[in-house]
């Protein structure tokens, strides 16, 4: 049985050409930690992450217990997994017998992982996340000395494996002066690992963002998210890489994800007809219309009824009416012998033609990451060349 209307395509020398791309920003050095949360932004995660290992990957992070667990059953046993936030008590256990990593955001996580890395017989991995001006998640500078002590104490059963932060906003240059202040801090909680005489294996803060354009950033480890999926992480951050090449333009990062379905029906509308629902579309001349098979509860955004486009034989055919359930229709009276069982693209490239996500965002007030990571897990994702 098919159980799905549309099918999403991961081309994956797309992938390659991000991981030098960012590999060549921050050199040789760093663990490039694929961040992998939210179905991989949408991408999937049960494919995605295959995939990466292919290209040399080997190092995620994800943002759950659960995310975690999709992860574990998808990669290759070196493969290494980091949790960056909820992680519930009764999992920790879980945690560390699978040799998984994790956050540990306030000093009361220390004695319950403590209790967990004793009852599992394993040293827990310990990343200990300091508070340095986001204010969400992160130990403060209070708690943190006696968290060095205590895990000095309790070294044969804690891992300092992580001293790690997380920049609220590295996206835009207007926050630099935000940047400056958590990264000073964070500066501040390494030199008390130094006088403690107790150091981290590995400093990690940098995003995307920063790891593209803040190089005194990047120390032993960089998580990156948004840049691999072949996004830039903003205007600001494009504008700095050309300024800094010298370029005008560039388009190093490609994205990898296109999202594709097929002609359901193809029908003749007389003028005067109306389209789908209510009288949100008239026709004023006779018609030829595609009907497709998803909808808005397919993750295709209501907001684009009569508004968006699709491809159909490489060529923009625009939305008529709106976006239902489970259907939309296209109007494709300018693309000659349209069939049922065509190819059309939603997101992606046909022939010499493109629909970006950005466009899709722009009309609908979504941040790329907002559109991408709500694709329903339920779309089947593959890998194409
Ligand atoms: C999501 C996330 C990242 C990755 O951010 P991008 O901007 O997508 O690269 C890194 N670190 C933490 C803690 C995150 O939550």
């Amino acid at each position: 049985m098919v159980r799905h209307s549309s099918r999403i395509e991961l081309k994956q020398s797309a992938y390659k050409n991000n991981i030098n791309f960012i590999r060549k920003k921050i050199g040789e050095g760093p663990v490039f930690s694929s961040v992998v949360k939210a179905n991989a932004y949408g991408h999937g995660i049960e494919v995605f992450v295959p995939m990466a290992e292919k290209c040399g990957i080997h190092h995620f992070c994800v943002a759950s217990s659960y995310e975690a667990e999709q992860v574990l059953k998808a990669c290759r046993d070196d493969s290494q997994i980091v949790i960056m936030g909820i992680l519930y008590e009764e999992d920790i256990v879980w945690a560390i017998e699978h040799g998984i990593a994790f956050f540990v955001y306030n000093f009361d996580r220390l004695p319950v992982t403590l209790e967990a890395a004793k009852k599992a017989g394993i040293r827990a991995k310990v990343h200990i996340e300091v508070e340095t001006g986001a204010n969400r998640t992160g130990m403060n500078a209070r708690e943190f000395p006696r968290a060095l002590s205590y895990l000095k104490k309790h070294r044969e059963s804690l891992h300092f494996e992580g001293l790690c932060t997380h920049f609220g906003g590295a996206e835009s240059t207007s926050n630099q002066f935000k940047i400056d202040m958590q990264h000073k801090r964070y500066k501040e909680f390494l030199q008390k690992c130094k006088e403690k005489g107790l150091m981290p294996q590995i400093r990690h803060i940098a995003c995307s963002a920063a790891a593209l354009a803040m190089k005194d950033t990047v120390y032993d480890m960089v998580r990156i998210g948004v840049a691999q999926y072949g996004f830039w992480p903003s205007p600001d951050i494009y504008f700095a890489h050309i300024y800094e090449t010298n370029k005008k333009s560039d388009a190093s990062l490609k994205r990898i994800f296109s999202w594709k379905t097929d002609v359901m029906d193809i029908k003749e509308v007389k003028p005067g007809e109306f389209i789908g629902y209510g009288t949100a579309f008239q026709a004023t001349h006779p018609m030829n219309i595609a009907v497709l098979p998803l909808g808005y509860s397919n993750g295709y955004p209501r907001a684009l009824s009569n508004r968006g486009q699709v491809l159909i034989h490489g060529k923009k055919a625009p939305i008529v009416g709106l976006i239902n359930m489970n259907l939309f229709m296209v109007d494709v009276t300018h693309i000659p012998s349209v069939k049922v069982g065509d190819e059309v693209v939603l997101i992606g490239r046909q022939k010499n033609n493109v629909i970006n996500v950005s466009s899709f965002t722009n009309a609908t007030q979504l941040l790329n990451n907002e559109m991408l990571s709500r694709l329903p897990a339920a779309i089947p994702r593959s890998v194409v060349k």
